[in-house]
């Protein structure tokens, strides 16, 4: 049997709107045997990517596959150029993975520049023109078999916004690889189901500046769990404004949570 070859990056932690962070907002790659499954399409991501160190079967946005968790800007300001790169630069279209309410929010903000054919200039053209989409329905798992993936879905949209935001769990072969919050205010609940099963790293935001945020998670909320918890948290989606005060607090409180861009020293070798 083949070797496997897992990676996984998150080359930023910053929220999108801290200037200054070289274009590394949140993202997250993971790479399973040559292939990228990226998850959010932030602002710069067609910059960022290829200087992440990966390997991809897309020659020129080395992304093979993206999830979105919502449809806020922060999460899909890169969709349409990674559309038109992926249309024009390497004449295929984007393996999406989302809810089908995303994906329909998704072609609803797009859809005035992409609904007649740019070349002919008349052909109408919809979301599927452009777009593989993958469902994913909540509370489900949803077998990937060409990546070897499946994906976990949490049972409820997070605690973020009046629409609809997605959490889940990824496994190959049966193992749990990583799990991820998305935007969310703090919910045990949702947590209970990020951690649960395995020892896999848990991507949880830390975005808001508030305690009792109903949008996002404050530090505070995190330090209060279990320190075991704790060490499996890789924070993300952090206002540059708001990463001093984190990481003294993490120092104070001698929490072993880590930044998510650290889990560029996770790789797994599988059989
Ligand atoms: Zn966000």
């Amino acid at each position: 049997m083949s070797i496997k070859k897992i990676q996984i990056k998150a080359p930023g932690y910053h929220d999108m709107f801290s200037v200054s962070t070289g274009g590394l907002e949140n993202l997250t790659v993971l790479e399973i045997n040559e292939k990228t499954i990226v998850i959010e399409a932030p602002a710069h991501i067609t910059a960022t990517m290829p200087n992440v160190i990966i390997k991809s079967a897309s020659v020129l946005t080395k992304v093979d596959a993206l999830i979105i968790t919502h449809s806020d800007a922060d999460h899909i300001a890169g969709l349409d150029s990674l559309i038109w790169h992926k249309l024009f630069g390497e004449n295929s279209r984007l393996l999406l993975i989302t809810h089908k309410e995303v994906a329909k929010q998704l072609w609803q903000r797009i859809s005035t520049a992409f609904e007649t054919d740019r070349v002919d200039g008349k052909t109408p053209r919809d979301f599927d023109h452009y777009v593989e989409f993958i469902e994913l329905k909540l509370g489900e798992t949803t077998y990937i078999n060409h990546l070897g993936i499946k994906i976990e879905s949490f049972k409820r949209s997070t605690k973020h916004a009046p629409f609809l935001s997605i959490a889940f769990r990824v496994l190959q072969k049966g193992t749990l690889l990583i799990a991820y919050s998305g935007d969310t205010s703090f919910d045990p609940e949702l947590i209970e189901f990020l951690v649960k099963g395995e020892n896999h790293p848990v991507i949880h935001e830390v975005g808001s500046y508030t305690v009792g945020s109903t949008s996002h998670t404050h530090i505070e909320e995190l330090l209060t769990l279990p320190k075991d918890i704790q060490a499996r948290m890789f924070i993300n989606h952090i206002p540059i404004s708001l990463e001093e005060m984190i990481r003294r607090r993490i120092k104070e409180e001698k929490s072993p949570i880590r930044f998510a861009n650290e889990l560029k020293n996770i790789k797994m070798k599988r059989k």
